[in-house]
């Protein structure tokens, strides 16, 4: 078949989409994706083992993943009149949500935000509209969105909560402000609420229109691909009908059970990466020319002088250290650089290449 048929026979969308890229990581430091960089005490693998000796790979899974969602329920408090909807990494829960939208609808977040909002939404052929942050701090600019709620009708808004790729928090009374003007439904993505210190999971009871989002990724359990929505059922039993029956295999519901049965461990290690986000971002922003964000999440965000964005990140990378060059996506992200909080010896690896490139 001639490659011009692809066309005839494909989605026009496909197109204009950009293959999602990831850069290839191997043997360098990866401080570009917020992954957790602490591996698990050895008692604990012997533990896990002894766990995944119960697993039956020659059946599937349970198609409910009854036994995980208890576990998410009591380790994150989810309200008892929420439903969970469970999905190979938040990316496949966001697919589900904005699969269930009506043809032609609009999708509305503030940018910059995580990308993948508006790839999805772009892939299934909704229109999505971006409102600008302010350009100062990154704040949600809530007359520009009010406007745009009003002139877009969005049958859906998402809000990163904190912000990836800014790493603040908006102000809760914008959030509550953007909650009561929107038609359709609000996602509020907590994918870094073990950083954060706050969250909207309480206000589920009071607000049947929200939606909270997370994922065990920043957590610590990246590799294992495990999201999740909360929400009313009223809701959630009609993305349900989306999810595909086995998306949860057994060795995620076995692993992440596992892991949030131990919270301890889990939550020293949260510890551990927010007081050296502290200790980096006092570093960064000590370094002269160096713009530094506030930060509610697993990393920081810091914009350079003209024209220093890619050659400090370039450097890095001969350095063997990886982070996420935020430059080339341009506008409001204009020599900024986002920087993944490591171990402290990562870090301060991170800090003192930093300074010999900058200095
Ligand atoms: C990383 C991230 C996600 C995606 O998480 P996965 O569960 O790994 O797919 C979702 N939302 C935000 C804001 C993120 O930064």
């Amino acid at each position: 078949m001639k490659t011009e048929s692809r066309s005839a026979l494909l989605r026009p969308e496909l197109e204009r989409i950009r293959p999602y890229h990831v850069p290839v990581s191997d043997g360098m430091l990866k401080l570009d994706a917020m992954e957790n960089p602490y591996g698990w005490p050895a008692e604990c693998l012997d533990e896990w083992v002894k766990v995944l000796r119960e697993a039956k790979p020659n059946r599937y899974p349970d198609p409910a993943s009854r036994a995980l969602k208890q576990s998410l329920r009591k380790a994150d408090r989810i309200p008892d009149s929420a439903e969970l909807l469970l999905g190979n990494g938040s990316d496949e829960v966001i697919q589900i949500l904005l699969m269930a939208l009506r043809p032609g609808s609009v999708v509305l977040a503030p940018e910059p935000t995580f990308v993948m909002y508006r790839q999805i939404a772009e892939s299934l052929g909704l229109s999505f509209v971006g409102v600008p942050l302010e350009s100062d701090r990154f704040c949600l600019d809530l007359s520009a969105t009010l406007s745009a709620i009003e002139h877009h009708n969005p049958a859906l808004i998402f809000l990163a909560y904190p912000n990836n790729p800014t790493g603040n928090l908006f102000p809760r009374a914008k959030i509550d402000a953007v909650l009561s003007a929107a038609p359709g439904l609000v996602v509020v993505d907590e994918a870094y609420a073990p950083f954060a210190g706050d969250s909207y999971m309480d206000s589920l009871r009071e607000n049947p229109r929200l939606l909270v989002m997370r994922t065990l990724s920043k957590l610590g359990l990246a590799g294992l691909r495990l999201g999740y929505l909360s929400g009313a059922p009223h809701w959630l039993s009609e993305f349900e009908k989306l999810r595909l029956p086995y998306n949860i295999g057994c060795l995620t519901q076995l692993t992440a059970g596992f892991a949030l049965d131990h919270p301890d461990m889990l939550q020293a290690q949260v510890n551990a990466i927010v007081s050296e986000r502290e200790r980096v971002m006092t570093e960064l922003g000590a370094i002269h020319g160096v713009t530094l964000y506030d930060s509610a999440a697993n990393f920081v965000l810091i914009r350079l002088p003209f024209g220093q964005a890619t050659s400090v990140f370039e450097g890095l990378k001969a350095a063997g250290i990886l982070i996420k060059n935020l430059h080339p996506q341009g506008g409001l992200l204009t020599e900024c650089l986002r920087i993944t909080i490591g171990t402290p010896d990562e870090n301060a690896r991170l800090l003192s290449e930093f300074r010999r490139l900058t200095g």
